[in-house]
């Protein structure tokens, strides 16, 4: 069976890079009916980040990458120490000051064959160094406890950054002092900014909370990250999740850096956003505003806007005013007292049961007629009067969402 895993170091908040490595392992996973496995590697305890931590989970729970397992190596201690024993029995150990360092062969070379563009890689054994596998803290290192857990945890595939790639000959040397087996290694290339520099905080090197603190959608994000670095052929652009596990195959992984563009992801973002039946964009909306907002008024107002935003965040400024009155007016209406009586007169003529955008439009345009005001006028002094802003949704619809009542209410204010 396929096993694979993903082994996050809680010692910063992980990026959009980390979190491109969990998306493929899962794709990978799903794509073969394997398992999806999560080991929180810990035992570096001089960096560890509780809020790190949380966030690993907090990022894959709202993405929907929902692991199979999950093991945490600062509770597995004695399995390294009993291993490390195994290997010091073996002679391949020995102390140096506190720690215990592995003895690499000093001849020969050490070489996989990459999964990432079927290459063959080669180190000499001669340019690397002993390594320690467990500190003076009788914690084990990434290295050790890795390639402990990945045997142990009946890893099939490793499929992490290709910043790991120095480590994997010092990894397979351990393998082959324990006389296991090595899992294929798939390294993915780095992810750089426009630049073409690796990605860094300065670029955006965000973590996908940052992002979703921004608007974007889990959709869109989980889209634009799986085309970092893998093309599914066709020129194929905007898949779902599911049809990224149909399609997901090691062969149409780049061996090219990848670039990544916060301008696409936007694109990205709001084409989610317009096919909102794919997104759910409503009770995406309600989650974002930590449910504060009615989900009915969300529910009658997002299809005013829908072509209109490109990120959640755009809602609220746009739709405010559907939950509370305008407190300001982009123009001062005074002057305007007798129109938007006028205007009141006729709207409460309406029959409530006929409170429709279409059934609205008409009598005010049969008003301004009247009145012999322009269209643009008459409704520039009611769009201010109900929404406070010159510009604003489709006014008839937003009448309509707005309810009766609540219209002339809002206009008996204003005169
Ligand atoms: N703990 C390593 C990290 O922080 C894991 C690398 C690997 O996948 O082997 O990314």
């Amino acid at each position: 069976m396929t096993r694979v895993r993903i082994a996050p170091s809680p010692t910063g908040i992980p990026h959009i890079g980390n979190t491109r490595t969990a998306l493929f392992n899962y794709l990978f996973a799903r794509n073969h009916n394997g398992k999806f496995i999560l080991r929180i590697e810990d035992t570096d305890r001089v960096r560890f980040v509780k809020e790190a931590e949380s966030a690993i989970y907090e990022i894959l729970k709202w993405l929907g990458l929902e692991w199979d397992e999950v093991h945490i190596q600062s509770k597995r201690l004695s399995i390294y120490k009993d291993h490390a024993h195994l290997l010091e029995k073996k002679g391949y150990l020995y102390k140096d000051k506190d720690a215990f360092r592995f003895k690499m062969p000093k001849d020969g070379n050490t070489e996989w064959i990459d999964l990432i563009g079927s290459k063959k890689i080669v180190f000499q054994n001669n340019t690397q160094e002993d390594f320690v596998v467990i500190k003076s803290d009788g914690y084990p290192t990434y290295n050790f406890a890795n390639v402990v857990d990945d045997h142990l945890m009946r890893i099939t595939h490793v499929i992490r950054g290709d910043e790991f790639i120095s480590s994997t000959p010092k990894h397979i040397q351990l393998y082959k002092a324990f006389g296991w087996e090595p899992p294929m290694f798939a390294h993915l290339p780095v992810i750089l900014g426009n630049d073409k520099a690796k990605l860094s905080k300065r670029h955006g090197a965000k973590s996908v909370l940052d992002y979703r603190e921004e608007g974007y959608l889990k959709e869109a994000l989980l889209n634009y990250m799986a085309l970092l670095g893998w093309s599914p052929g066709e020129d194929r652009e905007i898949m779902t999740l599911d049809e990224m596990i149909k399609l997901f195959d090691f062969k149409d992984v780049n061996t090219a850096s990848p670039i990544f563009d916060v301008k696409k992801l936007e694109w990205m973002n709001g084409v989610y956003i317009r096919e909102f039946q794919i997104s759910n964009l409503k009770s995406q909306i309600y989650e974002f505003y930590n449910r504060k907002y009615s989900l009915e008024i969300i529910e009658k107002t997002v299809p005013l806007i829908q072509d209109r935003i490109k990120k959640l965040s755009d809602y609220l400024p746009l739709c405010e005013f559907f939950f509370k009155d305008p407190e300001k007016y982009e123009i001062d209406l005074k002057s305007k007292s007798d129109l938007l009586k006028k205007i009141y007169d006729a709207l409460s003529k309406i029959d409530s049961g006929k409170w429709r955008a279409l059934e609205i439009g008409d009598k005010m345009q049969n008003l301004a007629k009247d009145l012999e005001i322009k269209n643009s006028e008459f409704f520039m002094f009611l769009r201010v009067a109900i929404t406070g802003k010159k510009i604003s949704p489709p006014l008839n619809e937003s009448m309509e969402a707005l309810g009766k009542d609540n219209v002339l209410q809002r206009l008996k204010k204003v005169f």
